[in-house]
């Protein structure tokens, strides 16, 4: 049986949403695959080897990179699903500032905060000077465009990993934001 691990990175979550909204048919991808990591679905911290990867969301930060590298050397063939994983997507928009200008915004000037100050904490990972799109640190096997990609592709396209193939996504299925 094969194994599918997923991660997330700099992105809204909304492209395992998705994944999610395949409802029903999960089951189906159950019998023929079994999930070893996925955060929504089994959350452990570790990278177990996989057949498929499937990467969401942008590299926005330090730990981003290291979990990004850390699941492509664990999975022979590695997916790129979103339009933040495939292109940098939403979460590239800060790279428009600069990132002091942008922290500064964000933990000082926001209309939220009182007294904010920068993190520094060891715990919270440094962003990167720019937001990347997954395959500008990893090699990347197939990509699932849209924001988010619609269930309905995501499922098709685990079907033909599943049965070994590199899907070539039909056009009426595919959507870019
Ligand atoms: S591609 Fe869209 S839905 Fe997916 S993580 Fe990025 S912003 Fe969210």
């Amino acid at each position: 049986m094969k194994k599918i691990s997923t991660i997330w990175l700099g992105g809204c979550s909304g492209c395992h949403m998705s994944l999610l909204d395949i409802d029903e048919k999960l089951i189906e991808l159950t019998s023929e695959a079994k999930i070893v990591k996925s955060t929504p679905i089994v959350d452990i911290k570790n990278f177990p080897q996989a057949d498929i990867g499937i990467v969401e969301g942008a590299v926005a930060t330090k730990e981003d990179e290291e979990n990004l590298k850390k699941i492509r050397e664990c999975c022979k063939i590695l997916v790129a699903i979103g339009d933040c994983a495939c292109f940098g997507g939403i979460t590239s928009y800060r790279n428009l500032f600069e990132k002091e200008e942008v922290l500064q915004r964000v933990f000082i000037e926001s209309e939220s905060v009182e007294k904010g100050k920068i993190p520094q904490s060891k715990f919270v990972p440094p962003i990167l000077e720019k937001v990347k799109p997954i395959n500008a640190v990893v090699t990347v096997d197939c990509y699932i465009p849209g924001c988010p990609p619609n269930a309905k592709v995501i499922f098709y396209a685990l079907k033909e990993l599943l049965t070994g193939r590199i899907p070539v996504l039909p056009s009426e299925m595919v959507s870019f934001e």
